[in-house]
């Protein structure tokens, strides 16, 4: 497969090309050239294929052959070592839990698969590559724990001092090995700003080799694709018209979804459920793109003010508002209505969710209140406890730490303090060499 950039000011590349750099040359982010839908027996025997057929199916047009069909079969194994249940809330309600990973997000399924296509690329490399993340908490702890022990490659790690969780926190400090976790003195809006001009600064670039681990990277949003079909495969039988609301903030969840729809997996329709960064909810109704800042909320997952993965919602559509529109609702909800959903959905269904998935509750909520009849599936994308305090207090009551937590909390936390972008610098080129 090759991959051509939505600038459209570069050349078309290869899967490991589009892996390797991140981001195009003209900044443009990468898109498969072509989309060949699966064969309509494929879905109409979905139940007699496991978990990693399927996502070998889904995913190897994208990969072959850069990645071998042997070795996209171990990475899949490999990444897909954990459940993805969909558990019922009500009639018209179930949730899709992607939080069983070792930290606990639903961004350990593209972590890994990047860390490994990455890990294979580079096996025979005499030169390492440096993946560099600027985390406002969840991303930098998936992200971390899947390159944890790839031969080859660097993991640097910039959170914003005091501004993440104690959770996490100790999920990207406490690996060392080749992850290096730099703490700045500053907000998320500090760190990824130091990130980009790490990507700009030809002193550094011209000798290492830095690439990004967010969704822009086409070997982590593709894999995204996976759980949808896990989850089709097990409501196909009760539900002939399933709806995802996913909670978002850069939109490649979502977009991965709908690229699963490409492939003709039967999807009925989209939700993006976000909190009050809602720059596509406002799109939809007044057809205006507006990119703001984003405004802090307690689903601090989704707290973008310029998806970065709209673009590719746009080429999936072709550009078309209409059709974009007719397989795609949004709706933006405060942090109060994300509280009371937490504890009505403790209270009513007993069911703890986390403030993103409880954003999700709410959009599958306000599609099915249109009078739709369909079974609506909310993504939970990160474990409440990732979000202890503000879970406890919605439902008053204390919540047990899973054991993938416990056993981090006891460790000893490792970092090295930054403050400008000079000493990014001179870490980085501390790595090499
Ligand atoms: C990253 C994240 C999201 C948003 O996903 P996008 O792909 O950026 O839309 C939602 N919930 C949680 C818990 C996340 O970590």
């Amino acid at each position: 497969m090759k991959y051509r950039s939505l600038n459209k000011k570069a050349p078309n590349t290869t899967f490991k090309d589009a892996v390797v750099r991140g981001i195009a040359p003209d900044k443009g982010l990468y898109f498969p050239e072509s989309i060949t839908p699966l064969s309509t027996s494929f879905f109409e025997n979905i139940d007699d294929f496991s978990y990693e057929e399927i996502a070998f199916e889904a995913i190897k047009q994208f990969v072959t052959p850069d990645i071998p069909e042997p070795v996209l079969k171990t990475i899949i194994a490999e990444t897909l070592s954990f459940e993805f249940p969909v558990v019922k809330v009500n009639d018209q309600i179930s949730t899709l839990e992607l939080f069983h990973g070792p930290t606990m997000a639903f961004k350990d399924v593209g972590a890994r698969f990047m860390a490994r296509c990455l890990g294979y690329f580079n096996q025979n490399n005499t030169e390492e590559v440096t993946v560099l993340v600027a985390t406002s908490g969840d991303t930098g702890g998936a992200v971390a724990n899947g390159f944890l022990g790839v031969k080859g490659v660097n993991v640097v790690i910039l959170y914003p001092s005091g501004k993440v969780s104690d959770i996490q926190e100790k999920q990207l400090t406490t690996l060392k090995q080749n992850i290096t976790a730099l703490e700045v003195d500053g907000v998320f809006d500090d760190c990824q700003d130091m990130v980009k001009r790490a990507f700009m600064d030809e002193d550094l670039t011209s000798k290492m080799q830095l690439t990004s681990a967010n969704s822009i990277n086409v070997a982590r949003w593709l894999p995204q694709m996976f759980y949808f079909f896990f989850a089709y495969k097990q409501l196909h039988k009760r539900h002939k018209d399933i709806v995802f609301s996913v909670p978002s903030g850069n939109f490649g969840n979502i977009c991965a979804g709908m690229m699963a729809q490409q492939l003709g997996l039967p999807i009925h329709h989209f939700v993006a459920s976000n909190n009050e960064n809602n720059v596509v909810t406002e799109y939809l109704t007044t057809q205006l793109y507006q990119p703001k800042p984003s405004v802090q909320t307690i689903s601090n997952a989704m707290d973008v003010g310029n998806p970065s993965n709209f673009i590719r919602i746009q080429e999936i559509y072709k550009n078309d508002f209409e059709s974009l529109k007719s397989n795609l609702s949004s709706y933006s909800f405060s942090d109060d209505d994300t509280r009371e959903a937490l504890k009505e959905l403790y209270t009513d269904f007993s069911y703890v969710a986390d403030p993103h998935g409880a954003v999700g509750y709410l959009g599958c909520k306000a599609y099915l209140q249109t009078g739709q009849d369909a079974h609506c599936v909310f993504l939970e994308t990160a474990h409440p406890t990732k979000f202890l305090d503000v879970v406890e207090a919605a439902i008053n009551k204390k919540i047990d730490l899973p054991p993938q937590i416990e056993a981090v909390m006891d460790k000893e936390k490792e970092s090295i303090s930054i403050t400008t972008y000079e000493d990014l610098k001179t870490v980085l080129l501390n790595t090499i060499g």
